[in-house]
């Protein structure tokens, strides 16, 4: 014991030892970086394996859902009854079954609501921030208290009731026999709830000018949360941040809204005979073969429709297979344009399809259906051909934007007078190729996003970042590009997590599992691997894991799997740890080969003689140079006045053919060429390992690139020397010179240094004394001396 503990205690000395010299954070081992991943992925079994594919034995759960639901618009409410049936495809046996209540998040004793964090600060607080600091927030014009689900009965198939317990946002319903392998259970559940006024997720929108209520409607029902070989039940509360995690099924759903409302919905309407008019189903019937999208429902007949009332209802009745959830959206101010089209050449049709109030005019009339079918086509491209029959872009409200299956929420709104900044113009289309892009991933590729936000927000930021180059080659893409991560990747530590933290704990949700993912893979694509090999595994992934839910290893798998490119450097610097990325060129030093030519080399020192022949006093006494004794006296010169020491002689010549003829003629080549060696020092400041590229510009005013793979770091991976030869002489060195690898320090970058002027205003002088009240009151005509109450201006 007494032994162990000195041990222990010696070790603590010389860490401290070594802590002290270089800072904890600074500290990792020569090598460590290239160093496999090893244990910190799960072990490969037969349900995922090593490779990265689904293995042989691999399972997922599915469940159907025949949902009835009706929307009152007096209220904001829905009321809803489904039936679930719930196929255990596991090898498990299940004595319950876990449903996720999303709403709850809503209810005022919701987690989400009490743990909000942060504090008052000295400029005060709207009452607004008070509330949502103090509790839950509020989420429309109910107490909180009235928000969350009422379950009104949880019953089997024969209408029994089945015991449940309801634990914040998840319901567990104990089943009365335990549900075999292989076997499925059918059960239902009834509830309604209040809709909140929209957050950025679901929700409705209120137009105070006309009176009439958007309603944007998702994670609206009672859904199985799924259980899987990585969770078991994956039953982690919704606490707003991460979103949701799914399992595949088929759905059929009927909707009753008022009968002038429109409704989008996930799937295809079964139903349009009873709720279209013969001119709506005239349109839609045109729009099935058009090129270009076709007005269902005009501007004109949705600002009549503002203004009318219901005279009763209509049920839209949709059915949908193979999603992992089901939204919709309903309105009596809905515009609705459509086009159905062969996307990918093959014959097969889909629809792109929008729905947005007047207030989204003219933006979305001429841009979303458009880029609906852009988004599809893109991203078939480089993943798989869409599978579903149809894809919908809605129009929320004025920013961000939400996904489901099918169907996808958007902002981007012009002013009330029809113009728009090209901000807007190019969020909404941006926003649109996002949300429609969610059906890749992960809507199809269905990661788990209450785990890892960035598996699918990062893979569809990356391929929004090439859909919207591919829609306009100038479009101002805001997250892909390396140079775009740099002020993030420079912030401090303490606000820094990887990529690899789970969903809720993430800092930073938008650099972090955003636009750090994407920006990563456009560097492996561009970069590290190459156009070719990157886009065949990324391909391979997105087919591997298409309609199945792939895990973070899975993905990191494939990718070396697939491309023969070792990349756990590159997962460990860029999605588990925070460093940076800063490269210096510290140093270079410039050699050449003596040739041993008397041509050269006597040249070579007559110019140094001479160089260093000019000295100050050399300089100065030059005037009087024709005064010296041996100048005015030819009598003291000799042969040693005249002598060149530089001259080549038939001598230096001999020798130097004597010394050729023992070179090999490779030798002989390297001798003659009179190459030039340079010895760059390069230092890895910000931690992460990446390939080094650097520019030579030459001195006749040519340049080149010499690029090298991140293993140039695997010795060392804080400093290496690196020698590079050119025939040309260089007169300036840059590293990165294409903003390729999100260097956060580009000062560093250049030999010789190059320097940038920080730019300034001259400003006026300025006076920022203390006030002077009696200065005041004489410059304001003594009005003060009046007293208060004369001062009226
Ligand atoms: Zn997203």
């Amino acid at each position: 014991m007494n032994k162990l503990l000195s041990f222990v205690v010696a070790c603590l000395l010389v860490t401290g030892v070594q802590a002290q010299r270089l800072p904890t954070s600074e500290r990792y081992n020569a090598n460590d970086s290239f160093e496999q991943l090893g244990t910190t992925l799960p072990t490969p079994n037969t349900y995922r394996t090593a490779s990265g594919a689904p293995g042989r034995e691999y399972w997922q759960m599915r469940a159907d859902y025949d949902i009835k639901a009706e929307l009152d618009d007096q209220n904001q409410r829905i009321t809803g009854t489904e039936t679930i049936t719930f196929f255990n495809n596991s090898p498990d046996e299940l004595r319950y079954l876990w449903l996720q209540l999303d709403q709850n998040i809503f209810d005022k004793s919701s987690i989400s609501g009490v743990t909000g964090t942060g504090g008052i600060g000295p400029n005060g607080a709207t009452p607004r921030q008070l509330q949502s600091l103090s509790s839950n927030g509020s989420h429309g014009n109910k107490a909180n208290s009235e928000y969350g689900y009422n379950i009104t009965a949880v019953r089997d198939k024969a209408g029994k009731p089945l015991p449940y317990t309801i634990n914040n946002t998840m319901m567990r319903i104990d089943l009365p026999t335990p549900l075999k392998p292989g076997a499925n259970v059918v059960f239902g559940v009834d509830w309604n709830y209040y809709v909140t006024d929209y957050y950025g997720r679901s929700g409705y929108e209120f137009f105070e000018k006309d009176g009439n209520y958007n309603y944007f409607i998702a994670h609206w029902f009672p859904r199985m949360a799924p259980y899987d070989d990585v969770n078991g039940w994956q039953n982690k509360q919704f606490l707003g941040q991460g979103e949701f995690a799914l399992i595949f099924g088929n759905y059929k759903v009927a909707i009753t809204v008022p009968n002038d409302h429109i409704v989008a919905a996930t799937g295809e309407c079964q139903n349009y005979a009873q709720v279209l008019t013969p001119t709506q189903r005239q349109r839609l019937k045109q729009a099935e073969t058009s090129k270009v999208p076709v007005v269902i429902v005009t501007q004109q007949e949705a600002e009549q429709a503002e203004k009318g009332k219901p005279t009763g209802k209509k049920t839209w009745v949709y059915k949908a297979d193979n999603v992992r959830d089901f939204a919709f959206a309903s309105s009596r101010k809905f515009i609705w344009d459509a086009m159905q089209t062969d996307v990918y050449g093959n014959g097969r049709k889909i629809w792109s399809m929008s729905y947005y109030p007047k207030e989204g005019n003219p933006l979305w009339g001429q841009y979303s259906t458009r880029a609906v079918e852009h988004t599809l086509k893109s991203y078939g491209n480089r993943t798989f051909e869409y599978p579903y029959p149809v894809a919908i872009s809605c129009h929320a409200v004025p920013g961000g934007g939400m996904e489901y299956p099918m169907i996808s929420f958007n902002g981007g709104r012009p002013e009330p007078d029809g113009t728009y900044t090209e901000q807007v113009k190019y969020g909404m289309i941006g926003v649109i190729i996002h949300e429609v892009g969610h059906n890749f991933f992960p809507m199809i590729v269905n990661s788990d996003e209450r785990q890892w936000t960035w598996m699918d927000e990062g893979l569809n930021t990356f391929c929004q970042y090439l859909a919207e180059k591919e829609w306009d080659f100038n479009y101002p893409t805001r997250r892909g590009e390396p140079i775009q991560i740099v002020d993030y990747m420079s912030s401090d530590k303490s606000v820094l997590s990887p990529i690899m933290t789970s969903s809720d704990n993430v800092i930073g949700l938008g650099p972090n599992a955003y636009a750090k993912p994407a920006t990563a893979l456009n560097i492996l694509r561009e970069t590290v691997m190459g156009r070719e090999l990157f886009d065949y595994a990324f391909k391979e992934y997105a087919n591997r894991w298409r309609f199945k839910s792939p895990t973070p290893a899975d993905f990191f798998r494939t990718m070396e799997d697939a491309s023969g490119v070792d990349l756990d450097w590159f997962w460990k610097g860029w999605f588990y740890g925070v460093q940076p990325v800063d490269q210096a060129l510290v140093n270079v030093e410039w050699y050449n080969l003596n040739t041993q030519n008397p041509e050269i080399e006597k040249a070579l020192a007559r110019e140094e003689a001479a160089r260093r022949a000019q000295t100050m006093s050399k300089i100065r006494d030059a005037q009087n140079k024709d005064k010296t004794v041996v100048a005015q006296d030819s009598t003291m010169r000799d042969f040693y006045n005249s002598y060149d020491p530089y001259k080549v002689t038939p001598a230096d010549r001999q020798k130097y053919e004597e010394y050729l003829a023992t070179l090999t003629p490779e030798e002989r080549e390297l001798v003659q060429n009179n190459q030039n060696f340079y010895t760059l020092t390069l230092k890895n400041q910000g931690g992460v390992v990446m390939p080094v590229i650097v520019r030579m510009e030459f001195e006749d005013g040519t340049d080149s690139v010499a690029r090298f793979p991140a293993e140039i770091w695997r010795f060392n991976d804080q400093q290496i020397l690196k020698v590079i030869s050119t025939k040309k002489k260089v007169v300036q060195w840059t590293l990165d010179p294409f903003n390729e690898i999100a260097d956060i320090e580009t000062s560093n970058n250049s030999f010789p240094p190059v320097q940038k002027p920080t730019r300034f205003q001259l400003y006026k002088q300025q006076q920022r004394r203390t006030p002077n009240p009696m200065q005041q009151e004489q410059q304001s005509g003594g009005a003060g001396r009046l007293g208060s109450g004369s001062s009226n201006k």
